[in-house]
Parts: C-alpha cells; structure tokens; sequence
C-alpha cells in the first residue's frame, strides 16, 4: 500500500503502477471459495510490481519541483538520478552500464558507484527483480568500500526489497532494519524515512496493518520535522491506502478517505495534475471497497480527466481497465468489456506484458459472463500465451484462479476443477511456505531464548560458584587472620609472662637473679648435687662499709656502685655459676662442681675488677672492696645449714678487718 507514496512521487511511471494496483484490487463478490486466495493474490501480485517502485521509495526520493529546507548534495545528486528514472528507466539503464564502463576505464570510484546506484533504481523501475538483488548486493559491496552511507541505505533497501518481492518478507525486516541504522547513524533523515516506507508497504504485504501503519506515522512524522510537505502529503496517501487494507472495516475505509483528502493540498493551484490524479484514483477505490460503485467510478473518471489533459493515454487506458473492473462489479459485461476493448491497444503499444495479461483476463471474464464462450476462451489464451512468458508465480496463481472461474461460468466443469485443483495446490505451496517459515522463525526465536535462559542459569551458576569461591577464600583469610591474632596474642602473652616471670626472678638494679631467684636456684643445685653426687660452693659476699658511702655520696651513688658491683661480678664468672642479689649490699654466689678450694682464685679475680670500679659521684681514690664466707656444700646439708656456714664465714671475715675470704 505504502508504495503509493512512491508513485505519487515519481511521476509517470508510477502512476500507472499505481494503477496496476488497483486494479489488482479484490473484487467486489469473488465466489466464495477464491476470496481467500484473491486476497493474497492482491497481496501478492501488488508486491512483485510494486515493491519495484517502493524502491524507488528507498531510494530517497527527492520530490523534483518542490524544494525544501533540508536538501542536501546528496540528496541533490540523488534527485538528479531519481529524475532520470522518471523520464525513461530504459534510457537511465543504459546510461549507467555506459557510466559502468567508464567508471571501470578509468577506475574512477566514485562514478562506479553512481552508475550502480543509477542501474539499481532502473532495475528495479524495470522490474527485474531477480537482477535487483544481485546489483544491490555489487553495489553495497562498493558502498561500503567507499564508506558512503546514502548508496549503502539504498542498496541495503532494494536488497530488502528484492527479497520481499520474491516473497521472503521475513529476510527483507532485518535488512530494512539495516538501512534504517546505516541512515539513521549518518543522519540522512530523508533516507530513514523513505525505508520506513518501503518497510510498511512490506508490513502490509505481511498483513501486519498495524505496524505498517505505525511506521508509515513515524515516516510522516521525519517529513514533517524535514519540512518536506509534498513527501508528508504523500505519506498521508500512502496512510489512507494502508487503512484500505485487506481486511479493513467500514470505519477504517471512511479513515482511509479522510487521509486520502488531507494528502490532498487545499490550494488545488499547487497540487500536480499527476499526483492529485493519484490520489483521485485512490478515494475511487476506497469507494469501490464501500461498494459505493458510483462514487468510484466518479473518482476514477475524475483521475481520467486529469490524466487526459497531462496527454497521459497509458495512465487512461489503466483507468480503463479499472472502470471496466467496477462494471464487471455490478455485472454490466459489456460495459466492462468496451472499457477494457478500449485500454487493450494502448498497452499494447506501450508493451507493459503483465498489464496486457490483466486487461486479457478480464475480457475472458467478460465474454464468459456474456456467454461468449469462443471469445472468451481466446482471451484467456491469449492471458494465458502472455502468462507463460512472465516468470511469475503469482501471474501464474492469478491466471489459475481466473481461468478456473471462466471454465466455471461457460460450464466446463472438467477443467475448472483442473484449474481449481491446480489453484488449491500453489495456494496450499504458498501457505505452507509462509506457514513453515513463519514456523522455522519461531522456532528461532524460541531457541535462541531458550539459549539465553541457558546462559543466564550458567551465569548465575558462576556466579554462585564465584560468590562461594570468594566466600571460602574470605572465611580462610578470616580464620588466617583469627589464627594469626591468636598466635600473636599466645605469642605476647607468653612474651609477657616471660618479662612478668623474669621480671619477678631478677632485682631491677643489678639485673642479677633477685633474693627468691638465686634462693630457688641454691636449693635446685643441693638437690642435684645430692643426685649427682657433684660438688657446690656458695659463698655471701658484702661490700665493705657501704653504709659510708650512701652517707657521703648519695644514695644514688650507692645504687650505682651495687650495679657496677654486680656487673663487673658477673663478668668474671663460669656459665655455670650464678649470682643473686641475697639483700641489700650482700649477694650470695653459687658455683656448681666447685669447692671451696677455688674460693682464692674466684675471690682475686673478683676483688681486682671490684676494686677499679668508677662511678660518677665518688671519689677517685676510694676503692670498693667487699667480704666473703664461703662454703662447700655437704651432703647433709638444707639451705639453712649452708647459707648459715657462708653467713659466719663472712662474719668472720669483716670482723678480720674486711677486703677478705673466710671459709666455713
Ligand atoms: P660493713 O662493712 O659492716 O658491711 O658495713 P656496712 O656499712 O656495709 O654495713 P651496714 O649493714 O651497716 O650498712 C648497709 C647499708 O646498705 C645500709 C643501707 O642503707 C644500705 N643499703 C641497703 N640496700 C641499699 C640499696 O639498695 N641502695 C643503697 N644506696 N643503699 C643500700
Ligand atoms: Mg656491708
Ligand atoms: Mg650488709
């Protein structure tokens, strides 16, 4: 339906496509049997010519005489070919294949590119669908080489085209929906909505009315934003012919009359004779779907008139052969037949086989209704010579049902069954074509979903697996983490019971084992002793006169000598042997595997490094000497009895004047 807005636009030649059409139109009271069929042949037939000229839709068509705001050079360039499309699609062809060849020549691009756009459009001006599709596809190739974004909407179009009028609608969407992108990307408005065109006209053909219509809206829409009136005017056309769809009530009819007129302009000085003749020709038939038989006829012989005065005869003989359709409507045969008798030789002339094959087929109706039978059946083998000749299976689906219905009428019985069955046959092939690829496509549709909802439950699968991994990974950190907390915790609390118990083993001034300490230490060493039966000295030791030098130097003078005291005491011992501070000035020395026989010679060690003690704070001439008691251990020996030995040899030693040893 939409490709009336193509017609409307490209002059001539489309209007006697459009006419075509309409002539195609379902009759008024089809048998019962065939209104079906006749309803996809309408489908049908329109799209093989038709679709031809929605590409000329596609192909972005510039209205010639008009200009508007967004006229770009391309679309300048593109108008230019349009134009020589209008004028003589045979003429353009041969004009692009010289272009062709020059462009090949001198490997000129550009001009390739040109000529293929240029063949394309005549191609399919020409109706040679099955070139159509492989030019288109040369010429995307080419396109996109040359990263042109205008020849590649168009070729990606008249691909989409090509398919749709070899009947695969479903191949055709994805490809218009291509182009839309290319243009849409490139910004070429009046691209995008020229496609949208093509794609509703390929809506309606789907039966899809409701989406052919909501594009052809979207379509008006982009023209009016374009500032494109005669584009928008004839989309609004183009809205009317989609509301006269198949299936179309009484109020969608009267919709599609009201669009018809407001594509009309209202000053009728601006509207050409040729598109107001369209559109004429369109409210006749809209007529003719409300069976409002007059009216049509009005309207068609309106668009006559117009057609006439443009010195138009093809466009009146196909106004002809549509007047003769509304007769044969309401049953005046003879009618019918003078209107077609008058359209025949002027078709003849202009040499359009398909419309000769129409207009033959109608005559063959004719003469059978008018009992003819002769007559009528050299009709229809004339339609049926033509038919042969036009490689179409929807001609050949037309032929079928229309040779069916004569055979029928003339009381041939035999072969209008023949005819019918062949009919069913191609009908059944048809829909089970649409039926089986409309399947294969939802089957399609279904597996890829199924495959996503696949994908998702894998997905969410690792997902889940993931968020466990980290979690495990996490809680290991975490116990890491506890475990290393922990171990340090043991680690310093052991640390500090170590310093608290050192801390409680050793006197803070010396650092040597306090009183407890070298106490415990003692008595361990008694009892190994007694196990061992090895030897041990303990010996007290006090420092001389101590008293006197907290009283003349300070008390903290006198720490200082307690701590140098123990130090340089400790420095002169075997590993062995231990020393503990016994209480204040006084330390007891424990020497393990030692006797008092050795007390001399630890004694003179001890008393040469005591006696070069220095401290800050005391006077340099004043030596610090001690005393000491010592004794061996025996074997009936308890603390008591043996720190008591040591403690009176020390007694002994400072009452024998000090700086001295005493044993016990
Ligand atoms: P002797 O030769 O008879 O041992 O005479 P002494 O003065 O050393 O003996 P005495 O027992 O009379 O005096 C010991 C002094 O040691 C008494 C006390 O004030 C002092 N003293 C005890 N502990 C400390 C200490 O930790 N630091 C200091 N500075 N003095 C201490
Ligand atoms: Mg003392
Ligand atoms: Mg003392």
């Amino acid at each position: 339906m939409a490709v009336m807005v193509v017609m409307y636009r490209a002059g001539k030649a489309s209007n006697m496509t459009s006419m075509i059409i309409m002539a195609l139109m379902p009759p008024k009271t089809p048998p019962k049997e065939l209104s079906s069929l006749l309803l996809l042949l309408t489908r049908t037939v329109v799209t093989a010519r038709a679709m031809m000229f929605a590409i000329c839709m596609a192909f972005l068509s510039i209205a010639p005489d008009f200009g508007y705001a967004a006229l770009t050079t391309q679309d300048r360039e593109t108008q230019v070919l349009e134009r020589m499309i209008a004028d003589n699609p045979q003429a353009a062809l041969k004009e692009s294949e010289a272009w062709l060849a020059q462009g090949n020549k001198a490997a000129d691009k550009a001009l390739k590119l040109k000529a293929m756009r240029l063949m394309v459009m005549a191609v399919a001006a020409l109706e040679e669908s099955r070139n159509l599709a492989k030019q288109a596809e040369l010429g995307l190739m080419l396109a996109r080489e040359m990263k042109d974004a205008q020849a590649e909407t168009e070729f990606l179009s008249a691909k989409a085209s090509a398919l749709a009028s070899d009947g695969k609608y479903l191949d055709a969407q994805p490809i218009f929906d291509e182009a839309i992108r290319v243009a849409e990307q490139a910004s070429l408005n009046r691209a995008v909505a020229g496609v949208m065109v093509s794609k509703a006209f390929v809506y309606g053909l789907l039966g899809r009315d409701m989406d052919s219509l909501d594009m052809l809206f979207k379509a008006h829409q982009r023209y009016m934003e374009l500032g494109d009136m005669v584009a928008a005017r004839a989309t609004l056309s183009a809205i009317g012919n989609a509301y006269a769809h198949d299936h179309a009530s009484r109020d969608d009819l009267l919709k599609a009359l009201n669009y018809h007129e407001q594509s009309i302009e209202q000053d009728s000085e601006k509207n050409r004779r040729h598109d107001l003749s369209t559109v004429y020709f369109n409210i006749g038939v809209v007529y003719q779907r409300l069976k409002d038989i007059t009216k049509a006829k009005l309207y068609i012989q309106k668009s006559m008139a117009l057609l006439n005065a443009l010195e138009d005869p093809v466009g009146e003989a196909f106004g002809n052969y549509r007047l003769g359709m509304l007769a044969g409507e309401i049953g005046q045969w003879s009618e019918s037949l003078s209107y077609q008798d008058k359209a025949l030789p002027v078709l003849m002339r202009s040499g359009d086989a398909t419309m000769i094959f129409n207009v033959q087929r109608a005559r063959a109706k004719a003469f059978a209704f008018l009992d003819r039978r002769r007559d009528s059946l050299d009709a229809l083998a004339r339609a049926n010579a033509i038919r042969s000749g036009i490689d179409s299976f929807w001609i050949e689906v037309t032929y079928l049902s229309a040779a069916a219905e004569i055979y029928s009428r003339l009381g041939d019985y035999e072969k209008a069954y023949r005819h019918q069955a062949l009919l069913r046959d191609s009908e059944q092939q048809s829909f089970k074509e649409s039926r089986d690829k409309e399947a294969t496509e939802m089957q399609t549709r279904f597996e890829v979903t199924q495959k996503e909802a696949e994908n998702e439950l894998l997905r969410a699968h690792e997902r889940e697996s993931e968020a466990r991994r980290l979690a495990l990974v996490l809680a290991v950190i975490l116990l890491l983490l506890l475990l290393g907390g922990l171990s340090w915790f043991l680690f310093r609390q052991g640390q500090q019971k170590r310093r608290f118990a050192s801390l409680a083993m050793r006197d803070d001034l010396t650092t040597l084992p306090n009183r407890r300490s070298i106490i415990e230490f003692t008595q361990t060493q008694l009892r190994a002793m007694r196990s061992d039966n090895q030897t041990l000295c303990v010996a007290l030791v006090d420092i001389d006169h101590f008293k006197a030098i907290n009283d003349e130097c300070g008390h903290a003078v006198g720490d200082a000598v307690l701590a140098a005291f123990a130090f340089a005491c400790a420095q002169q011992l075997r590993s062995d042997d231990r020393l503990g501070r016994y209480g204040g000035e006084e330390f007891m020395l424990v020497m393990p595997g030692s006797g008092v026989e050795q007390i001399p010679q630890v004694f003179a060690r001890l008393r040469a490094k005591v006696q070069k003690i220095a401290v800050e704070g005391l006077q340099a001439d004043r030596h610090i000497t001690f005393s000491m008691g010592a004794t061996t251990a025996s074997m009936a020996d308890d603390l008591d009895k043996l720190t008591k030995r040591a403690d009176d040899a020390l007694y002994r030693a400072k009452h024998g004047g000090r700086d001295r040893f005493e044993l016990g």
